[in-house]
């Protein structure tokens, strides 16, 4: 089967947090993964894998989230599947850790891990045929911040202008959050029309955006941050 046919996908949105949550499987043999699942989204989750009869291999996070809990340690409980994530991310309960370029298969499908740090110093991507799940590194019309578990503007201007921005502009670019109501982006448009980090965008200028945002401190932050070291598995 042509693998693009093959490889299908879904993308589901926990209202409260503004989080996507993605699940991506093979048509053929029903293996599938989910990527930064919500915790409070768990039972949704898991009725519809079951009614679409799939098998659920990877439980995968671009990163240790602040905003919410992840579903990853109840998911595997539940069914068995590993949690991945990058190796800058430093979470002992994962099974697995990609470093930059390092690679996973489900149904003979190529996911590919990209190291992507700056949002956080462990921020890893996921290429998987046309498609790149960019966390918060690159959102659509914008990026993730970098003032707290170890951002770095510096390092996110890299990640998104010298590894996400050389992949081929036709990839379509599905974020961990959006708070405008879009929903995907390719490569292509943000390189065109990202404010943050697009067009001809210096460091400097990048800098200087990242330093002015004035954003409150994400509400469930002491909570989340300890508990997604563990997976999301806290009494
Ligand atoms: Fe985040």
């Amino acid at each position: 089967m042509n693998e693009n046919n093959d490889l299908d996908l879904r993308q589901f949105f926990d209202n409260e947090t503004s989080t996507y949550t993605y699940l991506l499987f093979s048509r053929s043999t029903k293996e599938a993964c989910l990527i930064d699942g919500v915790i409070e989204q768990t039972e949704r989750d898991l009725a519809y894998i079951k009614e679409l009869g799939l098998h659920l291999k990877y439980l995968i996070e671009t990163h240790v989230h602040a905003d919410h809990i992840t579903s990853a340690g109840k998911m595997r409980e539940i069914t068995g599947a590993k949690i991945v994530y990058g190796s800058g991310a430093n979470v002992p309960c994962a099974h697995i850790s990609l470093s930059d370029g390092e690679s996973l298969k489900i149904a003979g499908h190529e996911i590919k891990a990209i190291a992507t740090p700056g949002h956080t110093s462990g921020c890893t991507s996921y290429y998987v045929a046309g498609r790149v799940f960019t966390g918060d590194a690159l959102l659509i019309r914008g990026c993730g911040r970098t003032d707290f578990q170890q951002g770095s503007s510096e390092l996110l201007y890299k990640s998104i202008r010298e590894k996400l921005f050389l992949l081929p502009g036709e990839t379509i670019v599905y974020p961990a959050h959006d708070y405008k109501g879009m929903t995907s982006s390719t490569i292509e448009e943000e390189k065109k029309w990202n404010p943050r980090a697009g067009g001809d965008k210096s460091l400097q200028e990048f800098i200087k955006i990242m330093d002015n945002l004035n954003l409150a401190k994400p509400k469930k932050i002491d909570v989340a941050v300890p508990a997604n070291m563990k997976c999301g598995l806290i009494d």
